[in-house]
């Protein structure tokens, strides 16, 4: 586990309004142990700083080729810029070479202070839109010495916490965690262990007894990615539901699936999933909602 004097980050997103109430600043950290075939958010699962390339923007100057010192890029008339991620040891040369933003790194230390330095700027916002900090990732549980610091320097400062999280890690680093938050936002993929593990690539019982722990602690909202024909059935939904209702969860959060991931895939190297995946449609999304409300919970998609 690293210090808890800084930690791996790979956004800090301010002015968001989907990852709880109100206007949030949303700390995204790196690292993640599942590997969700639908993830949205594929830069954000290898926990040390990645090589982002958008083809795009590349002007075909060679200045990476040159800067490179392991031979891993090419240039040519037929195929542009290419990156040959078996070579590349993330030595980021080739991205302080670039001049036109086509190499980016994903990733980077960042102290607490760093980090409140820009949650803080947006105090006012919080304030007049009840709203505040999350800390989502990749899997905030990862890296939760840093997360636990960061929250209780939140709390000190009187900002509403939320921890956005895959439930997968350990119960004591997340007990630890819980005094510091006001609203828990535990995403909950499928009840069924086979289905989990085949698209997460890890089986749901911590999961499910982390939440049923945690939910004597703190607020919590389930927030269920909804994809077409996986997890999207009227049985599921209810289950999930009864579950939600016997734990006393404030509301469900529908987050219909987008396509967001496939492009990030591909700027990371990495093969993007094989499996055709798409949202319900939007009557499918009511006859959803309807099945949660009748169970008497909250609802809302997209937060
Ligand atoms: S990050 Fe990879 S591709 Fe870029 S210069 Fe270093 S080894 Fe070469
Ligand atoms: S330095 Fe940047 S713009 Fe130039 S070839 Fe490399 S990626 Fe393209």
């Amino acid at each position: 586990m690293r210090s808890s004097n800084s930690g791996v980050i790979f956004n800090v997103q301010r002015f968001s309004v989907h990852d709880g109430p109100g206007i949030r600043t949303t700390v995204f950290m790196k690292g993640c142990p599942l590997r969700c075939l639908w993830c949205s958010n594929p830069e954000s699962q290898d926990f040390s700083p990645v090589l982002m390339a958008r083809d795009i923007l590349c002007q075909g100057c060679g200045a990476c080729v040159k800067a490179c010192p392991q031979g891993a890029i090419t240039l040519s008339r037929k195929e542009g810029r290419k990156i040959d991620r078996q070579k590349c040891d993330n030595c980021f040369q080739c991205v302080s070479a670039c001049l036109y933003q086509s190499l980016t790194v994903c990733g980077e230390p960042m102290s607490v202070d760093e980090v409140m330095d820009e949650v803080l700027q947006d105090r006012l916002f919080y304030k007049n839109s009840g709203g505040g900090v999350t800390v989502s990732g990749g899997e905030a549980l990862m890296q939760s010495r840093f997360v636990l610091a960061l929250l209780e320097q939140c709390k000190k400062e009187n900002l509403h916490t939320a921890l956005d999280t895959s439930g997968y890690g350990k119960w004591q680093n997340m007990k630890a965690l819980l005094p510091f938050v006001d609203l828990l936002l535990f995403d909950l993929k499928h009840l069924d262990p086979d289905e989990h593990q085949r698209t997460t690539g890890v089986d749901n019982k911590i999961i499910l007894e982390n939440l049923k722990k945690s939910a004597k602690y703190t607020s919590v909202w389930l927030r269920i990615p909804l994809i077409a024909d996986f997890n999207d059935s009227n049985a599921h939904i209810k289950k999930i539901a009864c579950l939600g209702k016997a734990l006393g969860v404030e509301k469900i959060s529908f987050l219909p699936y987008h396509e967001g991931g496939i492009t990030k895939n591909r700027q990371l190297g990495k093969n993007a999933c094989l499996l055709k995946m798409k949202a319900p449609d939007d009557k499918h999304i009511l006859t959803l909602k309807g099945i949660v409300e009748k169970n008497g919970l909250n609802v809302s998609v997209g937060n």
